[in-house]
């Protein structure tokens, strides 16, 4: 069996599944947002009843993120209905945006939004905050109601996105009926050069098979050439499974993953058993893949779609209006020192906006030191527009004030994961996803521009 198929089989306590077999499995962790949240606490009341319970107070996580931080009366309300739902199921893990339990969320615009505007529990992106805080465990079951969820895949376990039925459904039971994706294997070997970065890697993959090649397959990702990724990496990777319409992303265990996951699992005193899944020899695969990573090269995925892969060397003709660093895929603390190298000591020649994952990264950013300077500053010295506030932004455009949004026609440059038209706002504006370096490098130039030309000695 595959790595996702061992997963299966276990949650559906089965010795054996095979590629296209339906089973129920049992949840591990259902994780939901302030996006989906209501709409799936309205289907779990309407389908198990307005006084049932949830099948786990434990394993339901909820963390409000996308459309936080805008003044839009009915976003800030979506995070109140969480809160209430939360104090009324008793439910453990609610990362709120405010501390107070009985409050109520409002955004104040007339505070800007560069400064700080969330309590001590806010976790920002779901996807990012979800290891942070101890939430993804080798060999479980991640259910969540975002398409990104496929992220946590990273961890060595069968993460993945689900409508707001469902989740419904896993919220009264702890199960799901799923049918076993085939799997296409990535196997990875060598090392990334200089200016080449983990986002590359899955540009390149998609690019060879189209945002439409994992269509309900898994994307398993293994080979020598992982260990030499840090956790940060293989998040990246597994998060844009779904762009290429990956059911699932996977990674292989190894010390890395049990080092990340046994400190979270500990700091934040969350559930530090698990069960980790290793290769078989019987692994049968519809796809197959070898990349070599000393060969691949700073990628761009062009507008209109995450597939359309072209080198960004080959790109210098096309002029932007912004950059933008941010999301669960590009706003991480590795990316932002990678997009910081690059800018070091120099000046963005277009708007620039930078929007950390979490809090944790904010902090991160403000208290390391590069000489004199923290990296924050270094960015501000630089001209990014850097948030404190945390969460999707601009990602997926959002309420018109939302920070970084683009409300007319422009070109982006963005680290983020998705580039269908109008995600970043407005319909007719064009987005090319880059890796944190080429986002840097072009920011600097104004155009697509290689992040080789511009490394520091
Ligand atoms: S940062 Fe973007 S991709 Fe990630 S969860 Fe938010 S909206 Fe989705």
């Amino acid at each position: 069996m595959t790595l996702t198929e061992k997963i299966l089989a276990r949650a559906a306590g089965k010795t054996r599944v095979a590629a296209g077999e339906n089973v129920w499995v049992k949840a591990d962790i259902l994780m939901t947002h302030d996006v989906c949240g209501p709409g799936t606490i309205g289907v779990f009341k309407r389908e198990f009843g307005q006084n049932a319970k949830v099948w786990d107070k434990n394993k339901v996580v909820i963390i409000p993120d996308h459309y936080i931080f805008t003044a839009d009366s009915k976003s800030n309300r979506n995070v109140d209905i969480l809160r209430d739902f939360v104090k009324e199921q008793g439910i453990t893990y609610f990362y709120d945006v405010i501390d107070d339990p009985n409050g109520h969320w409002v955004y104040d615009p007339k505070k800007g939004n560069l400064k700080r505007q969330y309590g001590s529990h806010y976790a920002g992106v779901c996807h990012t905050a979800l290891p942070q805080k101890g939430h993804t465990r080798p060999g479980e079951i991640l259910f969540g109601t975002d398409s990104h969820t496929c992220m946590a895949g990273a961890f060595n376990e069968f993460a993945t996105g689900i409508g707001n039925t469902d989740a419904g459904f896993v919220m009264g039971t702890g199960k799901l009926l799923l049918k076993v994706p085939e799997t296409m294997h990535f196997r990875l070997e060598g090392k990334l050069q200089p200016g080449v970065m983990a986002k590359d890697i899955i540009l390149h993959c998609i690019g060879e098979i189209g945002f439409d090649g994992a269509t309900y397959r898994a994307m398993q990702f293994d080979g020598p050439g992982v260990a030499s990724l840090s956790m940060d990496d293989r998040m990246t990777i597994a998060n844009m499974a779904i762009e290429a319409g990956g059911k699932n992303g996977l990674f292989e265990f190894d010390a890395k993953t049990k080092a990340y996951v046994d400190e979270r699992c500990k700091l934040n005193k969350t559930q530090s058993n698990y069960q980790p899944v290793e290769r078989d020899r019987d692994e049968k695969f519809v796809y197959e893949l070898t990349v070599d990573l000393s060969k691949l090269e700073p990628t761009v995925a062009c507008h209109p779609d995450p597939g359309q892969r072209k080198l960004a060397k080959e790109l210098g003709n096309i002029k932007l209006d912004r950059a933008y660093i941010g999301s669960c895929t590009g706003g991480k603390t590795s990316d932002f020192l990678e997009f910081a190298r690059v800018l070091q000591g120099k000046r963005v020649a277009i708007d620039t906006f930078g929007v950390p994952a979490t809090p944790e990264i904010v902090h991160d950013l403000q208290t390391s030191r590069w000489g004199q300077q923290t990296v924050w500053d270094i960015l501000l010295a630089a001209g990014v527009q850097m948030t404190e506030n945390a969460g999707c932004a601009a990602c997926l455009g959002g309420p018109v004030d939302t920070f970084g949004r683009m409300n007319s026609p422009m070109k982006c440059i963005s680290a983020t994961n998705r580039n269908f038209p109008g995600r970043m706002g407005h319909k007719e504006s064009q987005v090319f996803l880059a890796s944190p370096a080429t986002v840097a490098a072009s920011a600097l130039t104004g155009k697509i521009t290689d992040p080789r030309e511009h490394l520091p000695n």
